[in-house]
């Protein structure tokens, strides 16, 4: 069976109309005596997130759906975890990090969309916030953070509250040039 080859001839974008998707997700792990920082706040909870930064699964989301739609690689390479400069590092900073190199690239975020996988804790109290901290690291307005929260109905290991994950989408266009 054959298929027709249309022409594959490159189509050029006017350059202040250019935009990149990108997508991040990540995972970790509860534990105790760690205090809990989601998008780039703490919440109140009897338990954090383990790992080699401050463990903010919703912000190394973010970043890595920034880092991903400018492909320039994820955060793991950027922010090694085996460098002891990133150890407890405040993941706010790593995700400001972030945008000032898509910055120097030339790009800007337009959009995200995120979401929380947890049973707990309850996210609802504390989304207005999370959304109004990610917009101001990010540099855009709040009504352009989208930040949502679910379980996952008591499957896997998330279910069984072993953790949380956190997915991101994110659309980034060329900065406005200056004069
Ligand atoms: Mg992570």
């Amino acid at each position: 069976m054959t298929f027709p080859q249309p022409e594959r001839e490159r189509m050029e974008r006017p350059a202040g109309l250019e935009q990149r998707v990108g997508l991040g997700v990540d995972f970790h792990r509860f534990s105790p005596d760690r205090p809990l920082m989601l998008g780039g706040i703490e919440i109140p909870f009897d338990k954090g997130l383990l790992g080699h930064s401050d463990a903010d699964v919703l912000l190394h989301a973010v970043s890595d759906a920034l880092l991903g739609a400018a492909s320039l690689g994820d955060i793991g390479q950027h922010f090694p975890d085996t460098d002891p400069r990133f150890r407890g590092a405040d993941s706010a900073r790593l995700l400001s990090a972030v945008v000032s190199m898509l910055g120097s690239n030339g790009w800007v975020a337009d959009n995200i969309d995120a979401v929380v996988i947890a049973e707990e804790p309850k996210l609802a109290p504390y989304i207005a916030e999370i959304r109004a901290r990610i917009a101001e690291l990010i540099d855009v307005s709040a009504d352009r953070v989208g930040v949502k929260a679910t379980t996952s109905e008591s499957m896997g290991a998330l279910g069984r509250g072993e953790g949380i994950a956190a997915q991101c989408v994110v659309l980034i266009r060329r900065a406005p040039q200056r004069s």
